[in-house]
């Protein structure tokens, strides 16, 4: 479905999320597909076109996250909300991995937000390794 944003609305969000994922903070430029728009509070739950409910997601984190808007901490079994782009900090939440190429939960809501939207799937952690060998990450903001 086409999500139908002002064009002023677009470019706010393009410029606040750099154009990349605010999930897994893989960037447009570095996987060659456009971002898809997200919407943290599902439509389908009642959620808003609003600046403050969407945001750039790549299409791998967009499918997974679907309609959930909670997770499982897989530390814990506790639930938990999942990651909101818009009130929290990426940094507070996640963290590369040594090598670079796997998001890492530093909290609940990190953890379950890694394992419900499959931020480590073999994949993307191959081409991270790629990014990472040619110096284009992880992201140093
Ligand atoms: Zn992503």
């Amino acid at each position: 479905m086409t999500t139908y944003l002002s064009e002023a609305l677009r470019k706010k969000i393009e410029t606040t999320d750099k154009r990349r994922c605010c999930y897994c903070l893989t960037s447009e430029a570095n996987s060659g597909i456009p971002m898809t728009i997200d919407h943290i509070l599902p439509r389908s739950t009642g959620g808003d076109n609003s600046f403050e409910n969407v945001c750039l997601a790549c299409r791998t984190c967009n499918e997974y996250k679907g309609k959930n808007t909670t997770a499982i901490d897989p530390l814990t079994g506790e639930k938990i909300p999942l990651f909101n782009p818009r009130q929290q900090q990426w940094k507070d939440h996640f963290s590369w991995s040594a090598d670079g190429t796997k998001v890492e939960g530093l909290t609940a809501i990190g953890r379950g937000t890694v394992v419900t939207l499959r931020m480590n799937h073999a994949v993307i952690v191959s081409a991270r390794r790629r990014w990472v060998s040619s110096g284009w990450h992880p992201p140093i903001d």
